[in-house]
């Protein structure tokens, strides 16, 4: 026997038939490549979606094709994400940060048809065309008017043009859900990019996840503005939330500068936000810097690195903005864990309440997690047991794009994802992330946790960034070397630093040495680059490396 209920495929396009319908009249505001301000409502967002699919279709783009975006966050962008996937073709998201020979392989990797870019990446673009097997045609996303010259882009078209010779009239067609409907390839932090084909039925889920109060707790009163990139993750599933729960959306297309990202805030009336911790550091640095408030923001979600304690602090205590830590992958859609809090944690005092706000937070529901030892045997839940974090779910990679490779590990016949993160899980569900596991600085056989010693590191007034890599060592194998930016103007030494452990870990965990840096590598989405540190940092001496240092 069967349940009686409709069977109706859940299809992204539905989030832009409900926003027009339930809420056409609320904003989707963006910040241009020009620099001026654009607003249109769902109603027109949905209009123009329709009329691209239309303009898809007419250019021979079929069910299954991938057709690529190099942009930023913006109205275009959001129109193709809908066009595109709603249609039945498949929407491949790049990452403009990327070399261009990268930005070629993933193309043609992805065998992407068709181009969409924004203005500022023609640069980009023109040395992609002389690469790329795969791309046939290139649409500038901009009018007429601001058609760039260029005899380096064969096919060269133009986005509103393409929208203004195409019939708002077009059916969103009906098929199954399990089709793909945008792929994402990984920046490459950790080998070679890999490509996660997201289905539509896998979107919707995360959809429904990620707006639930305890995940990112997106609401119609609310102005969501995602400093988080669309071709990351799909800025982490906001702009679906958002048509689903008929949030205002604001773009701030590639103005990201702590200025331009504050008056937008301002201006808009956001409500919450989210990002990697790097862009925030630009945002707070300007906050402080002209004491300024922020008048509408209650609450930010940070994700995509750990967040360090001192800009937790910094936005809670100083600015009484909210941060909601979350942690993902691209493999996951992203969303596996925020850390909302439990209501007996309300009465708690505030650093031993900001101590569970640091955790990777609880499962959404639709993920299921464990950790692992070495042989794979599940570890308690103890908040102490730390081991190699599995995962699976509706929303969780099987395999990805056009590989033959099966990633997942098995127990019991049952597939689970190895998310490559070292992890801790508490009684109460919380994880959280001490490394991962290429990040381990294994010093005598045992495990030091960088993310712990940066936090640190940060923590200390003079601190703009640190991060933590293992170096060689003759009796240890590993030591850890921490590495500094300084905050400008500010003065510490390699000693006070160390000293600055003392009392905070374990003897054996402080790092052997520090080096002072005027900048971090950073990867294309915007975290730290603790390969090229290591591959910089390969030959350092740490002092007295041949003593033998205390162990316990
Ligand atoms: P990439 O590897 O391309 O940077 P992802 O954005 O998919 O791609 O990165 C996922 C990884 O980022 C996770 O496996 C984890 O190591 C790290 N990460 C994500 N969120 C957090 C967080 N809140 N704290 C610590 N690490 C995080």
């Amino acid at each position: 026997m069967l349940g009686s209920m409709m069977q109706q495929p859940l299809l992204i396009s539905s989030l832009l038939t409900h926003a027009e319908r339930h809420h056409g009249d609320v904003q989707v505001v963006s910040r241009r490549v020009e620099g001026d301000v654009h607003r249109q409502t769902y109603r027109e967002l949905a209009a123009r979606s329709r009329r691209m699919a239309n303009a898809l279709a007419a250019r021979g783009v079929a069910a299954g094709d991938r057709v690529a975006t190099l942009a930023w966050n913006g109205y275009r962008h959001m129109e193709l994400y809908y066009a595109v996937s709603g249609s039945g073709a498949v929407l491949h998201t790049i990452n403009p940060r990327l070399h261009p020979e990268q930005v070629a392989w993933i193309a043609d990797h992805a065998e992407d048809r068709i181009l969409f870019f924004d203005l500022t990446f023609l640069p980009l673009v023109e040395a992609v065309a002389a690469r790329t097997k795969s791309i046939r045609a290139y649409v500038a996303m901009t009018d007429r008017a601001h058609m760039p010259e260029t005899s380096k882009v064969p096919d060269l078209l133009c986005y509103e043009d393409l929208i203004a010779g195409a019939s708002e009239r077009y059916t969103w067609p009906v098929f199954d859900e399990n089709a793909p409907s945008s792929l994402c390839y990984t920046s490459g932090t950790t080998g070679n990019p890999k490509g996660v084909l997201y289905s539509h039925r896998s979107t919707i889920l995360h959809t429904y996840a990620a707006a639930l109060p305890d995940a990112l707790n997106c609401s119609a009163r609310d102005t969501i503005l995602p400093v988080v990139p669309m071709f990351h993750v799909n800025a982490w599933g906001l702009p679906y939330a958002a048509c689903m729960v008929g949030a205002k959306l604001v773009f701030p297309g590639p103005h990201l500068d702590g200025k331009s990202l504050y008056e937008l805030f301002e201006s808009e009336g956001v409500t919450v936000s989210a990002g990697v911790p790097t862009v925030w550091q630009g945002l707070l640095a300007h906050v402080e810097a002209h004491g300024l408030k922020f008048s509408t923001m209650h609450r930010t979600i940070i994700g995509g690195s750990a967040c360090p304690p001192a800009m937790m602090r910094d936005f809670q205590q100083r600015h009484g903005v909210q941060v909601l830590h979350a942690w993902g992958m691209t493999e996951m859609s992203p969303l596996g864990t925020v850390c909302a809090l439990r209501s007996r944690h309300a009465a708690l005092p505030e650093e031993q309440r900001m101590a569970v706000q640091l955790k990777q937070g609880r499962a959404v529901y639709g993920v299921d997690m464990k950790i692992v030892d070495a042989e794979g045997a599940e570890l308690p839940q103890d908040g102490k047991a730390a081991g190699e974090l599995l995962v699976r779910g509706p929303w969780i990679v099987s395999r990805y794009f056009n590989s033959e490779d099966d990633p997942l590990v098995y127990a019991d016949g049952v597939g689970w994802f190895p998310t490559g993160d070292v992890s801790t899980i508490d009684a109460d569900g919380y994880m959280q992330i001490t490394d991962r596991s290429k990040d381990v600085i294994k010093s005598g056989g045992e495990w030091i946790g960088s993310i712990d010693l940066e936090n640190i590191a940060m923590s200390h007034p003079a601190v703009a960034t640190a991060a933590c890599i293992g170096v060689k060592h003759p009796k240890w194998d590993e030591r850890p070397l921490l590495v500094v930016v300084r905050k400008p103007g500010a003065e510490v030494t390699r000693e006070q630093l160390l000293a600055f452990y003392e009392g905070k870990v374990a003897r054996w965990w402080t790092p052997d040495d520090v080096v002072f840096v005027d900048a971090i590598p950073l990867g294309a989405t915007g975290k730290m680059q603790k390969t090229r540190l290591r591959e910089q940092f390969a030959n350092h001496e740490l002092p007295g490396a041949g003593a033998v240092r205390p162990h316990a």
